[in-house]
């Protein structure tokens, strides 16, 4: 997924961040994957993973030695009884579920895409939407770590516990992440029902509509009132898919061809946003019954910079209501939907939902388009909230200002000096965000 243009450059998928490691190693096992921390111990040289290359900020970026994982991404074991699948770090999630799948289980809640690495995507605290469901990271109940000396760890419930409980969400700052364990619930459906709203009248009842739905998100279009709502509930019900017509025309041509479009269009005449985002609200009304994964994630192909911040949930609605307020003031046209999502606290250090019922407002702009003002005026307003940024999206938050945000900051601390004290791990990225 990400774009590899040289032989040894790498490029993120957004195509903002690029580096010049100063090799790339793909190991396809356990074995090769120490021997490559160890060599490059040996060298002398920091060590970074790359998974799906999905992250906006520098995170994966190395002028080490960066650890491509696309060829070590197999089912290891699966356990019935327990519902648990042991997978090799670079598994996509795409293939994560068709495999869990295939046995009658599904990943409880995901994010809008699966192109993500499952080690990536939990690094970062990858999350979707649902206020009694907790993010992918939250479902881990093993892994196996490769530490800064090459010596692999394995950390489960009873073995390492305090480990697997930080490392959980690790920012790719504790280590290699070599194998993962997940908890996986039965298969099910999703019914889902799309449709636009408008935005004060969902913000009036907005409890009604987190704790009414499983899963409940909202996509505001600035520079209009209204907002493009999703409800799915959880199902045993038989799938009622959409014809592969309606589905290729609101996955592919509405969501994407015609959304790209239009922001090219934005990108070179940002004067015509505002009429062109009344168009949005006008798609109609969609009811389906399919497989939840094929529901949670869709195709993403229009390429774009985003900002998430996680915020307590009660703060949400006078936080957005202040974002729609600063597009309104900053003259400034904005092509992209900010998505609004909700989720339960959970009790990961490093989680962006570490102890707070969480609700996440993710601001977006076409790719190739400034977005400086917007971001850094849309921060200031989070930073009211003891906002917190997503890991993988971009922010421009420091350690200092990240600390007192976490109450159990020290906790990945003591983890972090204990299994890489060294620093082999590190990168510009986590000695921003987590110091040096
Ligand atoms: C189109 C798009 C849609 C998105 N949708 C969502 C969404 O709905 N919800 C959400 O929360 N986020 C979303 N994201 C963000 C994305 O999920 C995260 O940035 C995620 O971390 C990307 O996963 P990746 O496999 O590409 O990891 P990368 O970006 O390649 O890496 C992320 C971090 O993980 C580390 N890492 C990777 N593998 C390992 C390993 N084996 N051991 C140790 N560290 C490792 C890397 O070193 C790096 O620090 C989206 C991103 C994009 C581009």
């Amino acid at each position: 997924m990400a774009i590899k243009s040289r032989a040894n450059t790498w490029k993120n998928w957004a195509g903002n961040q690029e580096c010049s490691p100063a090799r790339i190693e793909r190991p396809s096992s356990e074995a090769e994957l120490t021997a490559v921390v160890k060599q490059a111990a040996a060298d002398g040289l920091r060590v970074k993973v790359v998974g799906a290359g999905h992250s906006f900020t520098d995170i994966a970026l190395t002028d080490g030695v960066l650890v491509d994982l696309s060829e070590y991404g197999r089912v290891l074991s699966v356990d019935a009884t327990a519902k648990t699948v042991t997978v090799e770090a670079g598994i996509t999630l795409l293939r994560l579920n068709d495999e869990v799948a295939a046995r009658g289980l599904g990943l409880e809640n995901l994010g809008d895409i699966a192109y993500q690495s499952i080690a990536g995507a939990t690094a970062t605290a990858t999350h979707g939407t649902g206020a009694k469901f907790r993010n992918i990271s939250s479902r881990i109940v093993g892994m196996r770590i490769v530490t800064g000396d090459g010596s692999v760890i394995e950390c489960t419930p009873e073995e390492n516990a305090d480990i697997l409980r930080v490392a959980r969400v690790g920012v790719g700052a504790l280590g290699v992440v070599s194998t993962v364990t997940l908890e996986c619930v039965p298969a099910f459906n999703l019914h889902a029902i799309e449709e636009p709203m408008r935005v004060d009248e969902l913000l009036d009842d907005i409890d009604g509509y987190v704790d009414g739905n499983d899963h409940f998100e909202f996509f505001w279009v600035p520079h209009t009132k209204w907002a493009l709502t999703k409800r799915n509930r959880r199902t045993d019900e038989p799938g009622q898919p959409r014809g592969r017509w309606q589905s290729f025309r609101d996955d592919y041509v509405l969501s994407n061809v015609a959304f790209g479009a239009m922001c090219r269009v934005g990108r070179r005449r940002p004067g015509l946003i505002p009429r062109l985002a009344k168009i949005i609200p006008s798609t109609g009304r969609t009811e389906y019954i399919e497989r939840s994964d094929k529901v949670f994630a869709s195709p993403r192909l229009v390429h774009f910079y985003e900002m998430e911040y996680a915020v307590p949930r009660e703060a949400l609605p006078e936080a957005l209501n202040r974002v729609r307020d600063l597009v309104d003031r900053m003259g400034v046209n904005i092509s992209f939907p900010v998505e609004v999502r909700f989720v339960q606290g959970d009790d990961i250090p490093l989680s962006t939902a570490s102890g707070r019922e969480t609700g996440y407002i993710a601001v977006h702009v076409y790719r190739g388009t400034p977005y400086d003002q917007y971001f850094q005026g849309v921060e200031r307003i989070m930073n009211d909230y003891e906002g917190r940024p997503h890991w993988g999206k971009m922010h421009f938050q420091r350690a200092e200002t990240l600390a007192p945000r976490y109450p159990e900051w020290d906790a990945f601390q003591d983890v972090r000096n204990r299994l890489d004290p060294e620093r082999r791990f590190t990168n510009l990225y986590v000695e921003r965000v987590l110091g040096p």
